[in-house]
């Protein structure tokens, strides 16, 4: 019988309710349990696909093709279970469902209304696959308090009237703000932020207070009288050195066991925490350190490219090595960008979308090309690389993409039809911009003698996609020539995947993206690779 475990949050945003539902579920995992984690968002956007990552931080890319919020990206780090359109759900989603089984008929003449029809659909989406898992954990995303997310407010309290307070735990993460001034943690964000939940009807069963510093016993015995918990159910979650060391710091307060015992299931001392120690001691026996520029143009909001960073540090782990992020703005062309890429070992060219920041990408890309230093493209890194090339080696001064311009030799191009399995996906320019791009899971073929084959020791691998633009293979043989290899190509052998400078250390674009798949406890082979040769130049730096 699977039991259900909800996440809310108060006070502010961007508490980490998604490191929080993770750490839990990898606790509750190590138990061996069986465990879901879902998120629920309530903004009205389909998917957060066509969002700004300044808005919302990154797109996370599941294997099954969905675009969806980057909490996802943690659950998968935190219990290497992928997930699946099953797992995101967004207000607009919900509504868009609603409305098409309106229009169908459905409801026979109904008065369709937010309760009990929409209610509904919420309540479905959270139980589905109940049947194959010990624990769902539903992590709603915003602050109690916001008007969109009443309606999944109301779907919890109903789930708990239905199943039972035996079968449904609701945790609260909070925050107590620490006043200056005062030099006081507070409490009364929380305990109103509390009262809120009440008022629609739902009393947190588990408190997780987040803090800039410890809290002392009095505060969590004050925040539990005040909402009515147990004090054990309090817990001080206190800012850790990295996100990695979360669930181990639930699990010195028992946060997994409570949870165990609240559901009255029988509890041993069997836990396996291996990786977990492993990883604690690994960040922090830290021996080396290298320097990695990233050269974006997202770089105020850093959940914008956060599974990236979270590779670079998987790989750092591996080595235990410190890897540090130099964010470079792509505006930045001049002088300035090349004296920011000296005092780097390497550089990485992320995924992005349009014309802005390219000209400083394929800048930083040339200077890289010629200077010898280690460089990584993903994505839309690997297409500008492709330009690059194109431009400064080939001689084709016009080459660039038609994502930027038609008047261009489309080195880049956009690719008209492609074969998804079986199935033949066909796309036009006029095409809607949600949800049409080639996404998730696709298999790449490695080429023999390739450097990526060496890295990957594998004939073919599976890498998740997100992209609409293809390098163009009428270019590959000229490339080829010049000394730009073909790393990767799709099974129709027309898409290229991956390419790669031979006379470089390492020079290697990737269409898909790597960052989605990588774990601390198995970083990806591509991040390994890179790191381990930015710490074999063995340059120093003063840090
Ligand atoms: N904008 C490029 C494309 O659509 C690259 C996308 C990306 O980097 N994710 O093909």
């Amino acid at each position: 019988m699977c039991r259900y475990i909800f996440v809310t949050g108060g006070v502010v945003s961007s508490l980490g309710k998604g490191v929080c539902a993770a750490s839990i579920a990898a606790l509750l995992q190590a138990r061996g349990y069986r465990i879901n984690l879902k998120k629920l968002d309530p903004y009205l956007n389909v998917d957060p696909g066509t969002m700004s990552p300044y808005q919302h931080g990154e797109v996370f890319v599941t294997s099954d093709g969905v675009e969806a919020d980057l909490d996802l990206g943690y659950y998968e780090r935190f219990t290497d279970i992928p997930a699946s359109k099953h797992d995101t759900i967004t207000s607009g989603k919900i509504y868009e469902r609603l409305i098409g089984k309106e229009r169908a008929g459905v409801y026979l003449g109904g008065t369709v209304q937010i309760i009990p029809h929409l209610t509904n659909l919420i309540n479905d989406f959270i139980r589905f696959g109940e049947n194959k898992v010990d624990f769902i954990i539903c992590e709603i995303g915003g602050t109690v308090g916001d008007i969109e997310a009443l309606p999944y407010l109301e779907a919890i309290r109903q789930i708990k009237y239905i199943l039972g307070s035996t079968n449904t735990l609701c945790i609260h993460l909070t925050l107590l703000p620490y006043i200056a001034t005062a030099r006081e943690l507070k409490t009364k964000p929380t305990q109103h932020s509390v009262k809120e939940l009440r008022s629609i009807g739902i009393q947190p069963d588990l408190i997780i207070c987040r803090s800039d510093r410890e809290i002392p016993d009095a505060l969590l015995d004050k925040i539990a009288l005040a909402c009515s918990v147990p004090k054990h159910s309090v817990v001080a979650a206190v800012d850790q050195k990295t996100i990695y060391h979360v669930p181990l710091s639930y699990y010195k307060q028992n946060v997994e066991k409570q949870i165990i015992t609240y559901f009255g299931l029988r509890h041993t001392d069997k836990i396996n925490l291996d990786k977990w120690h492993l990883i604690e001691r690994r960040i922090m026996a830290h021996e080396k350190n290298v320097r990695v520029a990233i050269v974006g143009k997202y770089n105020q909001l850093q959940d914008a490219y956060k599974s990236l960073s979270e590779a670079f540090l998987h790989a750092g782990i591996h080595y235990k090595c410190k890897v540090h992020l130099i964010w470079i703005n792509a505006d930045e062309i001049g002088n300035q960008l090349y004296k920011k890429l000296d005092a780097v070992d390497g550089i990485m060219i992320p995924g992005g979308f349009g014309i802005r920041g390219i000209e400083g990408k394929i800048k930083a890309i040339a200077y890289a090309r010629k200077n010898k230093i280690p460089l990584f493209g993903i994505c839309l890194g690997m297409q500008l690389m492709a330009i690059e090339f194109a431009r400064n080696v080939l001689g084709i001064k016009d080459a660039s993409s038609t994502e930027f311009t038609n008047d261009c030799a489309n080195v880049i191009d956009l690719m008209i039809n492609w074969y998804n399995g079986e199935k033949k996906e066909t796309r036009t320019r006029r095409s809607n911009l949600g949800g049409t791009m080639r996404l998730g899971n696709y298999e790449s073929f490695l080429i023999n003698g390739s450097k990526i084959k060496e890295i990957y020791k594998l004939e073919s691998i599976v890498e998740r996609h997100r992209h609409r633009f293809e390098f163009n293979i009428n270019y590959k043989d000229v490339f080829e020539k010049a000394g730009m290899g073909i790393g990767g190509v799709s099974a129709n052998g027309i898409l290229v995947e991956a390419i790669e400078l031979n006379e470089h250390p390492w020079f290697i674009g990737v269409q898909f993206h790597p960052e989605y798949t990588s774990r601390p406890f198995r970083p990806h082979p591509l991040f390994v690779s890179f790191i381990g040769t930015l710490i074999a130049q063995n340059k120093t730096f003063h840090l």
